[in-house]
């Protein structure tokens, strides 16, 4: 952690995304891969198919930002992943703040700002965070610079965050985001996906299933009041169906 946490001061974002680590392990066994990583290096002018940013009322471009909840292991990032591939001028991803250590291959600004306990809490208590929430032994959170920094160039937020963040930002009144959560197939379905990532530690696969089914079912007892869509992360590609009709119609669509 020591080299990584100087850089800690709450700071900017960037364009997706935190599980670009698990690409670039697939880039090097798959050329289509390969290849959407070098498309995604040039600038790209044209404008996306009904995920181009609406104008609002005051001329201004901001997007409503997405807030995508569900278990860990669930598929969040790959779905977000292919969100962002197939619609790259459309998106940005809120780099959050974390506690925990950096997995092999994640990037301190890139994947997280990887942070002290005791600057994530001095930062806090300054009044930098939209939200934060103790996840998995873990301080995470979002800091308003982080969402800021994406909306203003007039793209679709993403928010990867926890049931409790999801919560906290929805009852601040301070964001008016769409909230979408995405469950497993089933319990034992989530392990395996968890465990077949390989990026966990058996004591943290103990502790995130455990959460798991808290999480679950807080969600669910949310329901469609709180959350614009509750999708099924079984088949991927409908399970992404779902998610990119949703951004559509809460996002992308003109009130
Ligand atoms: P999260 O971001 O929610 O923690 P990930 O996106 O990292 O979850 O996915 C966890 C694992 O499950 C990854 O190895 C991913 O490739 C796999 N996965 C994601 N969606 C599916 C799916 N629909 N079917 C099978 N495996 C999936
Ligand atoms: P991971 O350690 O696997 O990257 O993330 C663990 C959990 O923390 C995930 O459920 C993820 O959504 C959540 N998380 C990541 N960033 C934030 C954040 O900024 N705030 C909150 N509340 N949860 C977060």
């Amino acid at each position: 952690m020591n080299n990584i946490h100087r850089s800690s001061s709450v700071s900017s974002s960037v364009p997706l995304t935190r599980n670009q680590h698990y690409q670039r392990q697939e880039r090097g066994k798959n050329p289509f891969v390969s290849l959407v990583h070098r498309r995604r290096q040039i600038q790209r002018e044209s404008v996306d198919e009904n995920m181009s940013a609406t104008t609002t009322s005051s001329g201004g471009t901001r997007v409503k930002p997405l807030v995508i909840v569900g278990p860990s292991g669930v598929g969040k990032g790959t779905l977000i992943e292919k969100l962002n591939k197939n619609h790259p001028n459309s998106f940005g991803f809120s780099v959050s703040h974390t506690t925990r250590d950096p997995r092999p291959g994640e990037e301190n600004g890139v994947h997280y700002h990887f942070v002290e306990k005791s600057l994530m809490e001095q930062e806090i208590a300054d009044g930098k965070f939209l939200e934060h929430a103790n996840v998995h032994l873990n301080i995470y959170g979002t800091s308003f610079k982080a969402v800021d920094d994406v909306a203003s160039k007039g793209v679709c937020c993403i928010l990867d965050i926890d049931i409790q963040g999801a919560e906290i930002v929805k009852n601040s009144g301070k964001l008016d985001c769409a909230y979408v959560f995405i469950q497993p197939p089933s319990i034992p379905e989530l392990e395996r996906r968890l465990r077949g990532r390989g990026t966990e530690t058996e004591e943290a696969v103990t502790k995130r299933m455990q959460n798991a089914t808290k999480e679950i079912e807080r969600g669910e007892k949310l329901g469609s009041a709180f959350f614009d869509a509750i999708i099924v992360n079984d088949d991927l590609d409908s399970a992404y169906e779902k998610l990119k009709d949703v951004v559509v119609r809460r996002i992308f669509t003109p009130a």
